[in-house]
């Protein structure tokens, strides 16, 4: 069955969210849904300002960006191709294990200007290891854009081109962030509560 197109006034206010299944998990809100949106459109411009009559390739890492990868992109007023990297470095805790990757690059981005989209920069290992593998591809450059920085807990000496916000020491889920794979589709950032990766 379709859905119908409905255009009255009353259709486009969003339905209201069943809240039962989150908040026994999630301490709280940390970034509103209306923040991140904000924050996405002014990167945006940001990010065209400065590839500006070029074209870009989007290089997404799996899975944690998709949902930020999906509006940011639609707020770029830019040329752009988009390739993705599989990269899981999480199991079922908190805390960065071995990284695997679970899908490589398709697209040429020999002299191509890319801009490489993580989640969340922590201690770094992720984009230290994912970095030198576009570098020897070739790129004419390579900008890193991230929607979270999580500075305390830095092991590599790195920083992302892009940050959408800055934030403390805190495990953080939803808009594309999991814990044991849930909670990436909570439209908002918020904290999971320690008891729920930390068992009494
Ligand atoms: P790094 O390699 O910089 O330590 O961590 C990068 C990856 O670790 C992110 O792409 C993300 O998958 C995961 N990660 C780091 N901190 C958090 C967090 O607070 N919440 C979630 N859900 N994932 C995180
Ligand atoms: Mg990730």
């Amino acid at each position: 069955m379709s859905a119908k197109l409905k255009t009255s006034a009353k259709s486009r206010v969003a339905p209201k969210r069943s809240e039962g299944g989150w908040r026994k998990e999630i301490e709280r809100v940390l970034i509103t849904e209306a923040q991140i949106a904000r924050r996405v459109e002014s990167l945006a411009r940001e990010i065209e300002k400065d590839f500006r009559g070029r074209e870009l390739v989007i290089v997404s890492l799996l899975n944690g960006t998709v949902v930020f990868l999906a509006d940011l992109i639609r707020q770029l007023n830019l040329p752009l191709r988009l390739d993705f990297i599989g990269v899981a470095s999480y199991g079922t805790g908190t805390e960065s294990g071995e990284l695997v990757f679970t899908k490589e690059l398709c697209l040429d981005v020999r002299g191509r200007d890319v801009l490489l989209l993580d989640d969340i920069l922590d201690t770094g290992k992720t984009l230290h290891r994912v970095l030198p593998k576009i570098r020897a591809l070739r790129p004419r450059r390579v900008k890193t854009c991230v929607l979270l920085d999580k500075p305390a807990r830095r092991l590599e000496k790195i920083r992302a081109d892009y940050v959408g916000f800055a934030i403390p020491d805190f495990f953080v889920v939803g808009y594309g962030l999991d814990f044991a794979e849930r909670h990436r589709n909570l439209p908002f950032v918020g904290v999971l509560k320690p008891h729920v990766f930390k068992p009494a």
